[in-house]
């Protein structure tokens, strides 16, 4: 893999001092793994490191000597200028058999080397290295006529898309809306913006992208997944204006019929297989406020803001203040006369310097010359919040007494955010109170802030109220609460969150026999194979599918991309093979969500003082998942058995037993026909 992103005439135009002013923004830890891999350099072995564990769980280390830090700075220099003399050109990560101490270089702590395969997709050095990989040299023939349809052309309906083009099998793009894009084309309200770091919101193709900000606003991000349908050429597969409103599986000839709607006339399609990366935050959820139909000024929800909107001069309510609402009340209240926020619960807000603030020019520039810097340091924040980090932060301790915790790491975590609510709020007890949840960290959805500005500051304004009387209806000029107090208001922004456990809603999906999603669902809500897979329903893939988010060490994206890869494996080997169908098996299907169930009590979205969509109506989970994420990457890796690689499981010794509940293959869990 040569370097790409490199835009030679930029770093060929550099200045020695413009290299050296750029380094002094590079972390010096992860320079000192790059250059190791780039350079085989002995000197950056042995440097004393810092080791701080931030909010109870998060292991940091750094460089600790600024002499050693200096000392890395100024070997990455000389290396970037040698580069820049000898041209620039294209540039190789170097010696594969090096990358594990490299990566353990970056890391501060030893990489296992058993979960080497896995960090290596994260680093992205090999940008297809979540697509589907022939046995042959070259696609069968037989790819161009096995037909498939995605569903979405958002995160993850692209992501299938580009890897279906790349490996020349046949599949058209179905997208309702008017662009790509899915939740950002839609979520353009103001203050729009991720909550993780941009560096992890790239697919691995993507990792050299140009994020301009360490949490991208949602145009950026939009902007991301435009590259995406531009540069790989997608647009022309992608059919906008197209609703899918109904799947029928047809056992006579193993396709899904598919019923759409494209612009606004209905049309039946066939398709071997169907990839739905239809979304998980995608439909509103619009609450049954009494009087809300009879309001005279605007109402609408966040994700149909409407274009150009202007709050100026109006009196504005905030219903809701999950992610969205926290996120956009700041902006909102640079605007509006006057806001009043909605809260029926308050939610943990979780201090992120820099969130709003792009970054430096001298990092963006160190980005875009700097060769296979930005795989270094996605890989570096992606292993913070490995698996055996997030657990001790999602998971209860069972002998753990604490009135308001759930484990050590819970209580350091929620002392910590009391305290800067403290600081923020200080001689505002009451507003203290009314923003302090109940419910322990991490039970529900945490939410970033910027400690210069945010939620927390607006609080203090004269022209905003935090109201928690809780709404008795609407009227038409306003909202009246239980005290009987009537608010008056121009528009009312419902911040009211998603259907999030109403998977594939509102397509009707029929299975053999019949059978619908419903129906199949009806026990206890949305279930899936490995997030992916119903039994009865063949050749039908879901992205972002049940228990896929919140997962105990990846990042959504990563789900998205396995998940994608798992379905493609799939679909490569019936093409190969000459099959009809692959379905998982009931018993398999339940072999699975019975090791979720089992696991699903040790975590702390269970908690009873929550109340949020993490939990659906019969009192489980089906969106987030318990398990350990590197059993879920071997699972999800090779279901065909066609991986070339030598070592086709690679686990650590203490996760083989959770490793042996399922036999995630053809012919053992997978029935292929
Ligand atoms: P949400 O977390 O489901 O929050 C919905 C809010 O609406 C809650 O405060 C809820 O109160 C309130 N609500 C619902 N019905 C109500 C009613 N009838 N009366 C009064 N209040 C009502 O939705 P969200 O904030 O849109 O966030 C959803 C998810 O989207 C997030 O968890 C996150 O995964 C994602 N998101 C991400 C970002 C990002 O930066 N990447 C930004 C925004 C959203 P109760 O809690 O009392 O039910």
């Amino acid at each position: 893999m040569k370097h790409m992103v490199t835009e030679s005439s930029e770093l060929l135009d550099a200045s020695d001092v413009e290299i050296e002013e750029a380094l002094q923004h590079a972390d010096p830890i992860v320079l000192r793994g790059l250059l190791f891999q780039l350079t085989g350099d002995e000197e950056l072995r042995d440097i004393e490191l810092g080791h701080h564990l931030i909010s109870g769980y998060l292991d940091v280390y750094q460089v600790a000597k600024p002499e050693d830090a200096a000392m890395i700075r100024g070997k990455a220099a000389a290396f970037l200028k040698q580069y820049r003399d000898a041209g620039a050109g294209p540039i190789d990560i170097g010696p594969r058999e090096r990358l594990l101490e490299s990566l353990s270089l970056t890391a501060g702590v030893p990489v296992t080397p058993t979960e080497l395969p896995m960090w290596l997709e994260t680093l992205g050095i090999d940008p297809w290295a979540r697509g589907l990989s022939w046995s042959g040299d070259a696609a069968p023939e037989a790819a161009a006529d096995f037909s498939v349809i995605v569903i979405g052309a958002g995160m993850g309906g692209l992501n299938a898309a580009l890897h279906l083009k790349n490996a020349g099998v046949s599949f058209r793009v179905l997208e309702k809306g008017d662009n790509v894009g899915g939740t950002w084309r839609d979520n353009r309200y103001p203050g729009a913006r991720l909550d993780s770091p941009s560096r992890l919101y790239t697919h691995v193709f993507g990792v050299g992208y140009p994020y301009p900000n360490l949490y991208t606003p949602g145009e950026t991000n939009q902007g991301y997944l435009e590259w995406i349908a531009d540069e790989f050429d997608l647009r022309g597969s992608v059919e906008l204006h197209s609703e899918v409103t109904s799947l029928a599986w047809d056992d006579a000839t193993s396709e899904w019929v598919v019923s759409v709607t494209q612009n606004g006339r209905p049309q039946v399609l066939r398709a071997n297989a169907v990839v739905s990366a239809v979304g998980f935050l995608s439909q509103p959820s619009i609450p049954r406020i009494p009087g809300l139909e009879d309001f005279a000024g605007d109402a609408f929800h966040t994700a149909r803001w409407p274009e150009g909107y202007s709050l100026q001069g109006k009196r504005v309510a905030v219903i809701g203040t999950g992610c969205t609402g926290y996120q956009m009340i700041p902006e909102i209240a640079r605007e509006a006369a006057h806001l009043s926020i909605f809260q029926r619960t308050p939610n943990w807000l979780f201090e992120a310097p820099g969130y709003l603030k792009p970054f430096p020019e001298q990092v963006k520039w160190l980005d875009r010359n700097f060769p296979f810097l930005t795989n270094f340091e996605r890989f570096q924040l992606a292993f913070l919040q490995r698996a055996d980090m997030t657990g001790r932060r999602l998971k209860r301790d069972a002998g753990y007494q604490d009135e308001h915790a759930v484990s050590e790491t819970n209580r350091i975590t929620r002392d910590n955010l009391i305290a800067s609510l403290e600081r923020k709020l200080a001689g505002h007890p009451d507003l203290i109170e009314k923003m302090t949840p109940t419910a322990p960290p991490m039970a529900a959805r945490p939410v970033l802030f910027d400690p210069e500005y945010s939620v927390l500051d607006v609080l203090l304004h004269d022209d905003v109220s935090l109201v928690s009387e809780g709404i008795e209806r609407v009227r038409e000029n306003g909202i009246e609460t239980k005290d009987g107090v009537l608010h008056e208001l121009d528009t009312i922004v419902l911040a009211t969150g998603f259907r999030a456990n109403d998977y594939l809603w509102p397509m009707e999906v029929r299975g053999r026999g019949g059978i619908t999603l419903e129906e199949a669902w009806s026990k206890d809500g949305a279930r899936a194979y490995l997030g992916s897979l119903v039994p009865g329903f063949p050749n039908l893939f879901m992205i972002y599918g049940p228990n896929t988010n919140l997962t105990v060490g990846f990042q959504i994206l990563d789900m998205i991309e396995l998940t994608a890869r798992f379905a493609l494996e799939n679909i490569g080997a019936l093409i190969e093979q000459g099959k009809r169908s692959v379905e998982v098996t009931e018993d398999a299907y339940w072999r699975y969500n019975d090791e979720i169930d089992r696991q699903e009590p040790d975590m702390i979205y269970t908690d009873q003082r929550a109340r949020n969509y993490y939990i659906n109506k019969h009192g489980r989970s089906s969106s987030n998942n318990p398990l350990d994420t590197r059993v879920l990457w071997n699972w999800l890796r090779d279901p065909a058995g066609r991986l070339k690689s030598d070592a086709p499981v690679s686990l650590a010794p203490e996760l083989a037993d959770a490793y042996r509940v399922l036999e995630p293959r053809h012919g053992a869990d997978l029935v292929v026909r």
